[in-house]
């Protein structure tokens, strides 16, 4: 996949790489160490991400470097279990998950690694890592209010929901679609409302969008996403990176972004982020990797390939999410949002969202 490259073209690579990128331009990679061995210990990742949304670039990140990388995917929940099994003997140095709340659990179990690294502080956001540095976040996900632009004219939508707590209103009975509530993806959510408006007014708005529901909870942001194209919904709750891949697969749909919150809180937003392992056994090279990972024009790519934001400041996204527009993120730390989701868990359960 990767194109065949000289010592010219990654000199300019180099050159380039304090700027920004065409993204998913395959552009030859800016290491961020000098010249590393020609063959270093395998790095291997446990990832939760998707293995074809990384593996370009650990493909890439071998051939400029030396360094093999093996991917183990899975869910966050099995992996995290089997970090745990093995302990001492885990094979993993790395860790990557797609949420700030399984990455919290990961450490809170004591399975990823404090990293006092200025590569990765000077990449990465504050608000996007761990304050105690055991985990970054490599790729931002806005989760949105979606809408349908058959049944809404973008005006009379913004007039009508200015936030979250809108879709609990009278006027959206049975109009309001959600995924399950055991996605950690909602858990986040609802834990980033508990932080913002306390239990008992996070509740009241859970308690108005489980009554609004249009149909039962769906099991992927997708399917919601197709059920407001199909009429099912008029509006619903998910990421904005599905929103963007659907684009990027079949060009315009009927729907469109409302990002809520603009005058208050901002949207919720959180991570896809790494972590390195307690037991790493080649954490040199680990650490390479992730510093490779968070660089500007790696990180471009890195959200790119599905439609995310890069979590370096200095990084754009791609043409199709700078379309949904500029908008304010709630700036609370992703950390925070973690550290609540089991309250979250909680609070949905108890309320009937299935
Ligand atoms: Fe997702």
């Amino acid at each position: 996949m990767a194109a065949p490259r000289s010592l010219l073209s990654l000199a300019l690579a180099l050159l380039l790489s304090a700027g920004c990128s065409q993204p998913g331009a395959p552009t030859p990679a800016a290491a961020t160490d000098a010249a590393p061995p020609a063959s270093s210990p395998e790095v291997v990742v446990y990832t939760a991400r998707k293995y074809q949304l990384v593996e370009d670039l650990f493909a890439e990140y071998t051939q400029t470097t030396g360094t093999p990388v093996r991917a183990v995917t899975d869910d966050a929940g099995p992996l995290i279990q089997r970090l745990r099994t093995e302990g001492a003997n885990t094979p993993a140095d790395l860790f990557i998950t797609v949420d700030a709340g399984d990455l919290w659990f990961a450490a809170d179990q004591g399975l990823l690694a404090p990293l006092d690294n200025a590569t990765l502080t000077a990449n990465i956001p504050a608000n996007l890592r761990d304050p105690a540095n055991r985990w970054f976040g490599l790729a931002v996900r806005a989760r949105t209010i979606a809408y349908s632009t058959t049944a809404y004219t973008p005006e009379r939508f913004a007039s009508e929901v200015k936030g979250y707590a809108d879709l609990a209103g009278p006027a959206w009975k049975g109009k309001l679609c959600l995924r399950s509530s055991k996605h950690v993806y909602n858990r986040s959510l609802v834990a980033a409302l508990i932080a913002r408006y306390g239990e008992p007014r996070t509740e009241e708005i859970v308690r108005g969008w489980i009554a609004n529901l249009a149909t039962e909870p769906f099991s992927s942001d997708t399917l919601l996403l197709e059920a407001i194209i199909a009429g099912q919904c008029a509006v619903g709750i998910v990421n904005h990176y599905y929103l963007g891949r659907m684009i990027a697969d079949q060009g315009a749909v009927p729907v469109a972004i409302r990002w809520p919150d603009q005058d208050g809180a901002g949207a919720h937003v959180n991570i896809s982020g790494a972590g390195l392992t307690t037991h790493a056994k080649n954490r040199d090279a680990a650490v390479r990797l992730l510093e490779w990972l968070s660089t500007a024009e790696v990180q471009a790519r890195f959200a790119a390939a599905n439609q995310e934001y890069p979590a370096n400041p200095q990084a754009q996204p791609t043409d199709i999410v700078r379309g949904f527009g500029d908008f304010l993120r709630d700036p609370i730390a992703v950390a925070e949002v973690g550290r609540l989701q089991p309250t979250a868990a909680k609070l949905m359960d108890r309320l009937g969202w299935r």
